[in-house]
């Protein structure tokens, strides 16, 4: 398998481009078509590099820059079709470790990912490994949950569940979203799914199921991990 790229970049002619030529040079590519977006698959995928756009809609490439900055050493490349020294000294103030500017080449593109992602390459993991939050530790790499130091025993949904809501940690998920994440083209699960597994968590990594605190209930809207 082929180092994972995830693109941030709401340009379709652009993002078809980049996913079909960095295919075919041996790359996993994935797309985020906005900001937010991108900063939660950054968080689940946990790529290798990341192409992010300058100019998106909403939450913009530098603030995503910023975002990914403070959770991870993952390399980024930013692609920006401005061309000043500005915007160039504040994505590398803002950690990103490259700048390439539109319109370039497929092969100046790859050449530029191949000598990033040799520089960061000895810099340790470049995603943190771990995650932490009051009395629960996910352990990434060895799918490990331990609940204030105990190992606790998550089916591959829980766990799938877990991993998507602390992802998206801070933000309401809607239980359709959750199904669409979690079960994808399933068909013979509805909205209640959710909920079940919802509970079932809660019962293995509350320390009070009736009185969650890591996974909350947003009344009429869904769940929310955190605070
Ligand atoms: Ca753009």
């Amino acid at each position: 398998m082929g180092a994972k790229v995830l693109i941030i970049e709401d340009e379709e002619t652009m993002v078809e481009g980049l996913t079909y030529n960095l295919g075919k040079e041996g790359f996993e590519v994935s797309v985020a078509l906005d900001g937010e977006t991108g900063v939660s698959m950054a968080r689940l995928i946990r790529p290798d590099l990341v192409l992010l756009d300058l100019m998106l809609p909403g939450m913009d490439g530098l603030d995503v820059c910023r975002t990914l900055r403070r959770e991870s050493r993952v390399p980024i490349i930013m692609l920006t079709a401005k061309t000043t020294e500005m915007d160039k000294v504040v994505g590398l103030e803002l950690g990103a470790d490259d700048y390439i500017t539109k319109p370039f080449s497929v092969r100046e593109l790859v050449a530029r990912i191949h000598a990033v992602m040799r520089r960061t390459g000895d810099a340790g993991p470049v995603q943190p490994e771990r995650f932490t939050f009051r009395h629960l530790t996910i352990d990434f790499e060895r799918h490990l949950v331990t609940v204030s130091g105990k190992a606790v025993d998550l089916s591959p949904k829980e766990y799938h569940l877990l991993r998507t809501l602390v992802a998206h940690r801070g933000r309401v998920l809607r239980r359709e979203e959750l199904l669409q994440m979690v079960w994808g083209h399933d068909v013979f699960v509805d909205q209640r799914t959710v909920d079940v597994h919802v509970r079932w968590l809660r019962e293995k990594i509350e320390e009070e199921a009736g009185r969650p605190v890591l996974i909350q209930t947003v009344r009429g809207a869904g769940y929310r991990f955190g605070d």
